[in-house]
């Protein structure tokens, strides 16, 4: 008997039959436009399909070239660029698979020049005001999408997904807020919503009955102006009328100011939203948004939200998400932490994605951990992210490897980062590292300190690897041992006492992490839904306009300044599409946040500073220093100086921007070639 009895059943469609309710949903992997990455992103789908997915959903693709994302940007419109993606869907169906082409127009939302709209209105996110599109463009538009769908055909695709939602183009016209027409594409809803069902009506005529199409339907806009839920499922019903074969769930525009997929977001906390349309249509209903576990994919579908789960970033983490459930090995499982740092802040920085706790996604064909031909002793010192990654990785490659830890558990950094509210999730992967040590059969040492004398007295080892990790910088300010003084690692790990007036030095992820903390209401906002709704001003009693309320948070219990040295914006550095998150939360609690400061000093006054050349003094209790790292390396040289040659990797390698991500790639990249 398999604990996911639902998630794992098959979903009859008529004309073929999926065989579980996991959809993989559309990510771009900045593939679309590499050199060799169609051959890329045959290993990419290939390795998914294997994985026993039900079906899966291509990056978008624009239907033409006023549809695409940036100069040069991936679109199929052509018999010829459909030859080539006959290389991704040849190779998923030999894995017995099934993949449909998204296609994607991003109207307003597009870097390039000729960016298009249903009326000339600038996106607050974008620079640029588009055109508005003509009515013979808004048929050619349409054909466009049309002729996308039935090149994907002939590439070999299962089906298409007609990309409706977060905002971009089909999303625009259906938006009275973004959509000022006075034709027949604009006015009254019912003709805002005749350009998606004519590309689906059309779509459908074109392709014939035999061929999937699943339209992803914008259920809750999170943008004022937004639809209502008469609305949504007004559109829903046609679009099931004009010939669509799934429903997929959309949550907020891009430009929408509530975080809708970050890490702390609860678990499939917009599932409701997808339920709120069950029994309006026939046709099956996905659900999707932060699922990253059978477990809450299965009460999903157990407790009729949807028919079907769309998990996108999860098979970014793990290709194996549907096997290892299947076959009962769950916790086998690496799960997707939501932090969007390799994956989504790649792509909006025009990198090719891949994702934090598994370096080999999108890079298959260039990561390879193939078995080894020599097995070697392997002693593997620091079990943070970077010690971790290389012990599972060499240990699978065949090593026999020792992994030590002066800790009395796993994790390094990551130990902390977990008791930061909105960062649970780093206890899956601490428990994914537990669990892929002994079933690789590491000999993991904690509660030993390293050094060249115990390595000595160790039986050969063949190689060493230093991943000793960080330790916290202490910087030069007069009066720095004051009492009232402690580092992040004393509040996280130590339990320093903190008071009601604080003042975090130094604004990095760290700065903000510990202001995070500082300030937190105790809402566990991140862990339960109804209070992260309340929290963001979610209505989900779907009375108002695109769902939107008015936010309600709990009283930080604390006054906290967060300052750096830097004249820059506070918090510019952080992650691309969660910095803004970051950015919004500490200010709705009050945090006072200070560019271009220099500390003077610390005594029992407060915090001295001068800004803008006028001095200060910040009255505070407790100063909490976030003032970077320095590599930890004392064992390292001592084994050079004994004549070893140890690797080096991780923050113990270089600590300047050092995050999990670069220490979990480093670690698997040296594993590969031990
Ligand atoms: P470490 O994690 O520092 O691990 C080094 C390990 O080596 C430690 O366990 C230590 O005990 C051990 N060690 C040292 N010397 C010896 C010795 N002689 N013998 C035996 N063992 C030894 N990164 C992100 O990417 N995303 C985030 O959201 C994020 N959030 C964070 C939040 C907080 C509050 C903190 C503190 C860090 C966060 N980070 C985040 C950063 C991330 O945790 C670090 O970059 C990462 O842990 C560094 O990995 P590492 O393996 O190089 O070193
Ligand atoms: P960091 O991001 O480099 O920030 C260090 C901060 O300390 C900066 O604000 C810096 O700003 C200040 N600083 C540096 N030297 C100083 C000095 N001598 N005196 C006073 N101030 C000084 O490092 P971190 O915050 O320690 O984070 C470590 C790593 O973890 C980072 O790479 C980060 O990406 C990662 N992390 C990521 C997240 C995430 O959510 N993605 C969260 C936490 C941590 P000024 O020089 O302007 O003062
Ligand atoms: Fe998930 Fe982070 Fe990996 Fe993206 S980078 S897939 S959010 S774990």
């Amino acid at each position: 008997m398999t604990p996911y009895p639902h998630l794992l059943s098959p979903l009859d469609l008529g004309f073929t039959t999926l065989p579980n309710r996991v959809l993989m949903g559309s990510m771009h992997l900045g593939l679309e436009e590499a050199e060799g990455g169609f051959e890329r992103m045959a290993a990419f789908y290939a390795a998914r399909a294997r994985g026993g997915v039900g079906l899966m959903v291509t990056g978008g693709i624009a239907p033409g070239e006023r549809g695409r994302p940036w100069e040069g940007g991936a679109m199929l419109t052509t018999e010829e660029e459909a030859e080539r993606h006959t290389t991704v869907t040849g190779a998923v169906h030999r894995e017995g698979g099934r993949i449909a082409l998204q296609i994607l127009h991003f109207g307003r939302y597009a870097y390039h020049d000729d960016l298009v709209a249903p009326s000339a209105l600038r996106a607050p996110i974008s620079m640029h005001t588009p055109r508005a599109l003509t009515d013979d463009e808004v048929e050619e538009t349409i054909e466009e999408f049309v002729r996308a769908a039935e090149l994907a055909k002939l590439a070999g695709y299962d089906g298409v997904e007609i990309m409706g939602s977060e905002g971009y183009l089909i999303n625009e016209f259906i938006a009275a807020a973004t959509n000022h027409r006075t034709d027949r594409w604009g006015g009254p809803y019912e003709n805002r919503i005749r350009f998606p069902v004519e590309i689906v009506r059309r779509t459908r005529e074109r392709v014939g009955p035999a061929f999937i199409i699943v339209y992803r339907l914008s259920m809750l806009d999170l943008v004022p102006g937004g639809s209502t839920l008469e609305e949504v499922t007004l559109l829903a019903r046609e679009i099931e009328a004009a010939g669509a074969t799934l429903l997929n769930t959309g949550i907020g525009w891009h430009e929408a100011r509530i975080p809708t997929i970050a890490t702390s977001v609860p678990r499939g906390a917009f599932a409701w939203v997808t339920q709120r349309l069950m029994g309006s249509v026939s046709i099956p209903l996905i659900t999707s948004n932060r699922v990253n576990t059978p477990e809450k994919a299965e009460e999903l579908l157990a407790t009729g939200c949807a028919d079907m789960v769309s998990m996108a970033r999860p098979f970014l983490a793990d290709p194996d998400f549907v096997a290892k459930s299947a076959a009962g090995r769950a916790e086998e499982i690496n799960t997707c932490i939501g932090c969007n740092q390799a994956c989504l802040d790649h792509t909006f920085s025009l990198r090719i994605a891949s994702c934090l706790v598994n370096p080999r996604a999108a890079h298959e064909t260039e990561l390879v951990l193939s078995p080894t031909r020599r097995r070697k002793r392997i002693a593997i010192v620091g079990a943070g992210p970077a010690g971790l990654s290389c012990a599972v990785a060499a240990a699978e490659r065949g090593h026999h490897v020792t992994l030590f830890d002066a800790d009395d558990r796993i994790g390094g950094q990551l130990t902390m980062a977990r008791r930061v509210p909105g960062k649970e999730e780093f206890d899956e992967t601490l428990r994914y590292y537990r669990v892929q040590l002994a079933a690789h059969g590491v000999d993991v040492r904690l509660d030993t300190t390293v050094t060249p004398e115990l390595l000595e007295a160790s039986p050969g080892f063949d190689e060493i690897v230093v991943a000793t990790g960080v330790t916290p910088r202490v910087p030069e300010i007069p009066g720095v041992d004051h009492p009232m003084v402690v580092s992040y690692v004393d509040v996280l790990r130590g339990g320093a006492e903190v008071g009601e007036r604080v003042a975090v030095v130094g604004a990095g992820g760290i700065g903000f992490d510990i202001a995070e903390y500082l300030t937190d209401g105790g809402e566990k906002a991140s862990l339960d839904p109804e209070t992260y709704f309340r929290h963001w001003g979610v209505d989900t009693s779907y009375r108002a306009r695109g769902g939107l309320g008015t936010p309600e948070r709990a009283r930080p219990p604390r006054s906290v300044h967060l300052l750096q040295r830097k004249t820059s914006k506070v918090g510019a550095g952080l992650g691309r599409t969660t910095g803004w998150i970051h950015r919004t939360e500490l200010r709705q609690r009050g945090v006072t946040m200070v560019p271009g400061a220099a500390y003077d000093r610390i005594d029992d006054a407060g915090l001295h500073i001068t800004v803008d050349g006028a001095a200060h003094v910040l009255p505070v209790d407790t100063v909490v220093l976030c003032t970077g790292q320095e590599p930890r390396r004392d064992l390292y040289e001592a084994l050079r100086a004994a004549g070893r040659t140890p690797h080096l990797i991780g923050g113990a390698d270089v600590a300047a921007e050092l995050d999990a991500k670069r220490a979990i790639k480093q670690g698997t990249e040296l594993a590969a070639t031990l």
